[in-house]
């Protein structure tokens, strides 16, 4: 998985999540990037983003500044969105189905009762965070991640 700086025509600077160097470019040639904030599709490549020239007086502390200016809610720009759940869907396709019986499974294996393995299914909100306050590690997924089909 490899974060890419990008910018676009407008300067705004955001992130996109790409299998490879290659997958980049093959959506920008495909015209599928877009910057998140104005939607141009001129997007190019930051080539390394904390040492942009941004005039003659060097910031060294640019690099923590920079999180800051991104706009909120870039977590489903598309490209990024389709890295995610595709990360999501192997997790769940390796993961053995217990259905109901998530809880109870989650912690028979944190107390050593059973064997480990990834396992997913089923859980209340409040049983859920009962789970992680116990200290066994949950992932919520919404609904349609777990689901079959392609997502449109
Ligand atoms: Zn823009």
């Amino acid at each position: 998985m490899k974060v890419l700086d990008l910018l676009c025509a407008h300067r705004h600077r955001f992130e996109g999540w790409f299998a490879s160097e290659d997958d980049f470019r093959g959506q920008l040639q495909r015209g599928l990037l877009q910057c998140p904030v104005c939607g141009d599709a001129a997007v190019v490549k930051c080539p390394s983003a904390p040492r942009l020239n941004f005039g003659s007086t060097r910031e060294p502390d640019r690099a923590e500044q920079t999180p800051s200016e991104q706009p909120a809610g870039l977590a489903l720009e598309q490209p990024q969105q389709a890295a995610w759940l595709t990360l999501a869907r192997r997790l769940v396709a390796q993961a053995d189905d217990v259905g109901t019986a998530f809880v109870e499974e989650a912690r028979r294996m944190h107390y050593a009762e059973t064997d480990r393995r990834a396992i997913r299914g089923q859980a209340r909100l409040d049983e859920a965070l009962e789970l992680i306050e116990e200290g066994i590690d949950v992932l919520p997924l919404p609904d349609w991640v777990v689901r079959e089909e392609p997502l449109h």
